[in-house]
């Protein structure tokens, strides 16, 4: 037994080895093949999902500007990953590119813009999994990669691994020639403002301004969004800041993929690891049942397996994936006390979204028709 498992780690070093020493994909690349692909079969209509976050969001808080902002990036990322698919390119690639522009955007919580831990830092989660193969990558904790969405994607295409975590996960970003930036990147005011409240509140000491983030504004900063930033069900509890960011996605070829990026939970204690780099809890997709990303309280998701047991749901007791998807979120979550929701898509094209929340920034298409977004419950 021992043996085997030794010839096993050997193995693994090796394909590792190998691995390091190939050079970095950015997103799109594998447009070529997906060119081909739609020349042979073009039988699907590719289909996008995204999320940008559920919580409680109010008309009045956000305001027409702050409505309008969430709305126009929202299209931005959604039409990323369209032009994707478009061309032919996989639903990975997709997912991947959609992802890219939500962690660039300062109004999500993720990558520019993600939350900060109780000491001050941003610690990024995220994960990428392709559903033609059940291939699946994950990064917790990371501080320096610029797109922790592209960090996941290469743990799963050029490492033996699922999932790497902390300095060794963005040591490993470098080495595969991912972009490095200082922590202070992804520092934003109206976050750090956010953190400093939620502290203040609960009495607990506000730790120094982070080295490389901007002098401190002269005048308060009006926060990016006038989201209220409490989940009502505990008020006690720490804050739940939501804004993290995830996409679902089925190409021309019939394959689904999923992927979801966060910087987690505001004032989150150094360390803490949610559901959205959990590959069955915020991330899974298989070509035999749907893709899904969710966001929420991600302790609940994780304890549910949210997004897994959305999918089986489909695949076992022969659900649509409305069903599933409102079965899993407003019976099964509900039931722990849980908040938050999910978007998924289907190999046949079904498109869902569900969530328990007062809004959830969302939006979808079909190959030839409009772009839907939607931020409020009461949007259909
Ligand atoms: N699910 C994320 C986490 O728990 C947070 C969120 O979706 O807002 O880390």
């Amino acid at each position: 037994m021992k043996r085997i498992c030794c010839v096993f780690a050997g193995v693994f070093a090796l394909a590792a080895l190998a691995v390091l020493a190939q050079a970095p994909q950015p997103a799109g690349q594998n447009v070529q093949a997906g060119q081909a692909e739609q020349n042979e079969q073009a039988a699907h209509h590719w289909s996008i999902v995204v999320h940008g976050g559920a919580g409680v969001i109010a008309r009045t808080a956000l305001g027409p500007k702050g409505d309008a902002d969430y709305r126009a990036s929202l299209a931005q990322a959604e039409a990323a990953g369209a032009r994707v698919l478009d061309r032919g390119g996989s639903a990975l690639d997709a997912v991947e590119a959609a992802i890219q522009v939500l962690e660039d955007d300062p109004l999500f919580n993720a990558g520019r813009g993600a939350v900060f831990t109780v000491e001050g830092k941003n610690e990024l989660d995220s994960s990428i999994m392709d559903g033609s193969n059940l291939k699946a990558g994950a990064v917790a904790g990371v501080t320096r990669t610029r797109h922790p969405i592209s960090l996941a994607r290469a743990v799963m295409e050029k490492s033996p691994y699922v999932m790497l975590a902390g300095t060794g996960a963005d040591a490993f970003a470098a080495r595969v020639g991912l972009e490095q930036v200082d922590p202070s990147f992804f520092f934003t005011e109206a976050r750090w403002q956010s953190l400093v409240k939620q502290l203040q509140k609960h009495g607990l000491p506000v730790p120094p301004r982070p080295v490389g983030a901007p002098p401190p504004p002269t005048s308060p900063a009006v926060p990016v969004a006038q989201i209220p930033l409490k989940f009502p069900v505990d008020e006690s509890a720490d804050a739940y800041v939501h804004g993290t960011v995830g996409a679902v996605a089925l190409d021309r070829a019939g394959n689904i993929a999923a992927g979801t990026s966060t910087g987690g939970l505001q004032a989150k204690m150094p360390g803490r690891v949610g559901d959205s780099p959990i590959i069955g809890a915020g991330t899974y997709a298989s070509n035999q049942s749907c893709a899904v990303s969710a966001t929420g309280s991600g302790e609940y998701f994780i304890r549910l397996g949210v997004a897994r047991e959305v999918c089986n749901l489909v695949a076992f007791k022969g659900m649509s994936l409305q069903q599933a998807a409102d079965q899993v979120i407003h019976q099964e979550l509900e039931a722990l006390h849980g908040d938050g929701g999910i978007i998924a898509i289907a190999p046949d094209g079904q498109m869902v979204w569900s969530f328990n929340t007062p809004g959830m920034f969302r939006a979808r298409q079909t190959e030839g028709g409009k772009v839907e977004i939607r931020i409020y419950s009461d949007e259909p």
